[in-house]
């Protein structure tokens, strides 16, 4: 336990964790509800993902003037974002103006993490402990935890004995990484390999990428933001974008193409494809053939297209062939959008290295060995993504009525009441949890859409004096069930992703996010609101 503090306090709600989730949660419960509010973050600042992920490249891929706040018309006018796509470092900057803005700080506990937080039946207070020796009781235990911050570096052997530098993407130093002069090899080509790539090959005196699975991904088209579509079409008609992009599938505000590929000929798919190729981003999924994302045979048609891209812009046909994805469906894994990705095995100080078929062996001192051969470098970067969805939740020793563990709980897969609630853990509010849309959104809409639900959800109790809210175990399996239901229909189904736990060895393989989209789930909220929060238990 770190020395220092030790407190004994009571709050309305401890809220864990001071990014987007956290932080608007806080500005809401404190200041539209009047609440005591503390929230501990384990970092020295706020930002929550972009305080850990400062890895080169890394950013996000909703577009910027839809990933933000939404909360104060003021800072939307305001605020201007440089980029099309926001980049780490200013979303952390945009992240430090808010909690400056709205007076957050004060209510911010920094450098402390939360150990244990256990409800107490007799009191129906929570009872929180931090590594910092805070214990403070609070009515309500909220978390923020992020769904994608339990960094999973995977059990390699040697890696003890390497004599040179490794860092994970997700826990990047704070001071910065110099690959000048070094032979770097990063494992790893999800949405953080791919975006840190390029990045690292351009300043490396070399790059040997270790790919296990290859991947689709379509040109970003990243650059400096369109100032006069922001000025001209964008702040003028703030609201009627963030209502569109609240109802949508994604949490967009973009418009889905309603035309089929398997009813269109192969020059009218080639067409569009190359216009979503050209436009760039997400664009390519949302704007060709609604389709895709259904049925197999639409899907293989766009599959094909960036397939014969890859072949096109790689130039050595061997490296080309291994980058080509065949073993999964487009868009089965999280979508994937680059700039300068596939370009990048072009460049002379980079190489290829498919660890599918031949294996890593063992980390050496000097390297990496796979089955057929050996690689001397002098830093590794681990891609290798994250424990998501449940991983941080098992961190912390939460204990429910009866001193039911949610480790416990969640042994076979997280169950959850619209990823928000547990049976089991009365005034336990998540954001975003398992079973809510989140990974599969544009996070800030559906972060907002939770702590809209929340505040309203504890403004209802205050004024009905219902002290404590519970999810119906019932509502739960009904939720859960929905859940697989709808993701059975999916092609998420047809890939071994993080979403199905199969990137962590043991973990039940389960959907976690809710795939049936932003909107149909607000609707679905929104209905159980109007029927008194149907399928909570509430009790005076
Ligand atoms: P990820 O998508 O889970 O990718 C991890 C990569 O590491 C995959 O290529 C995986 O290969 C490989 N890998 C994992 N364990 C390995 C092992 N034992 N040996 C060899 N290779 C291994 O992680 P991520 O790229 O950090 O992204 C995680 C999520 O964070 C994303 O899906 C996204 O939701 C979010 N994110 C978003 C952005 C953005 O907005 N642009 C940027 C970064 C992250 P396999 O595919 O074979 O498993």
């Amino acid at each position: 336990m770190k020395s220092g503090r030790t407190t004994t306090q009571e709050f309305d709600a401890v809220v864990i964790g001071a990014g987007f989730g956290g932080l608007g949660m806080l500005r809401k419960l404190r200041d539209e509800l009047g609440m005591s509010v503390r929230i501990y973050e384990t970092g020295d600042g706020v930002g929550g993902t972009w305080h850990w992920n400062r890895y080169p490249g890394a950013r996000c891929d909703s577009e910027s003037y839809i990933y933000c706040f939404t909360f104060s018309k003021e800072l939307l006018q305001d605020w201007n974002w440089s980029g099309k796509y926001p980049e780490q470092p200013e979303i952390l900057s945009y992240l430090n103006h808010v909690a400056d803005r709205f007076d957050l700080r004060r209510n911010i506990q920094f450098d402390t993490k939360v150990v244990s937080s256990r409800y107490v039946e007799e009191t129906n207070r929570w009872e929180v402990e931090t590594d910092t020796g805070d214990r403070v009781t609070a009515k309500f235990f909220i978390t923020w935890i992020g769904c994608i911050s339990t960094s999973n570096v995977p059990t390699m052997n040697g890696l003890e004995s390497f004599e040179g530098e490794w860092h994970h993407t997700g826990d990047w130093p704070h001071d910065g990484v110099d690959f000048a002069g070094k032979r770097v090899g990063i494992i790893g080509t999800g949405s953080s390999g791919i975006q840190a790539i390029p990045v690292i090959a351009e300043q490396a005196r070399s790059l040997t990428v270790f790919q296990r699975t290859p991947q689709y991904t379509i040109p970003a088209r990243h650059g400096t933001i369109d100032r006069k579509f922001l000025e001209e079409e964008v702040k003028p008609n703030y609201e009627k974008i963030l209502e569109k992009a609240r109802w949508s599938k994604s949490g967009n505000a973009v418009n889905f193409s309603e035309r089929l590929a398997l009813n269109a000929t192969a020059e009218e798919r080639k067409e569009a494809y190359e216009a979503g190729w050209t436009e760039g981003g997400h664009k390519f999924l949302w704007g060709s053939f609604k389709d895709i994302g259904k049925d197999r045979r639409a899907n293989d048609t766009a599959a094909e297209f960036i397939r014969a891209k890859i072949r096109e812009i790689v130039k050595d046909p061997e490296t080309a062939e291994k980058l080509l994805p065949t073993d999964h469906p487009l868009g089965s894994k999280r979508a994937l959008i680059d700039t300068d990705y596939f370009e990048t095995y072009n460049r002379e100080n980079v190489e290829l290295v498919d660890i599918r078929h031949s294996p890593i062996q063992t980390i050496t001192p000097s390297g990496i060995r796979t089955e057929d051969s050996e690689f001397e470098l002098d830093m590794i970067v681990f891609a290798t993504g994250f424990d998501a969805m449940t991983g941080s939740f098992f961190k912390i020793d939460i204990r429910g009525r009866n001193n039911l563990s949610l480790k416990d709980k969640w042994s076979e897969g997280p169950k959850t009441y619209l990823g928000l609630q547990v049976a089991g853990f009365p005034n336990m509010f998540m954001i975003t949890g398992p079973g809510s849309p989140s990974v599969l959104s544009n996070m800030t809409v559906s972060i907002e859409q939770h702590q809209e639900f929340i505040s309203d959800f504890l403004d209802y109790m205050r004024a009905n004096d219902i002290e404590v809210a519970e999810a119906d175990p019932n509502s739960e399996i009904e939720w859960v069930s929905h859940v697989n239901k709808v993701a059975e229909s999916t092609m998420y189904m047809l890939a071994d992703s993080w979403y199905l736990g199969a990137n962590i060895p043991g973990k039940p393989r389960v959907f976690m996010p809710y795939a049936g989209g932003v909107g149909t789930y607000r609707e679905k909220c929104n209905e159980i609101v109007d029927k008194g929060y149907e399928g909570f238990i509430l009790r005076a």
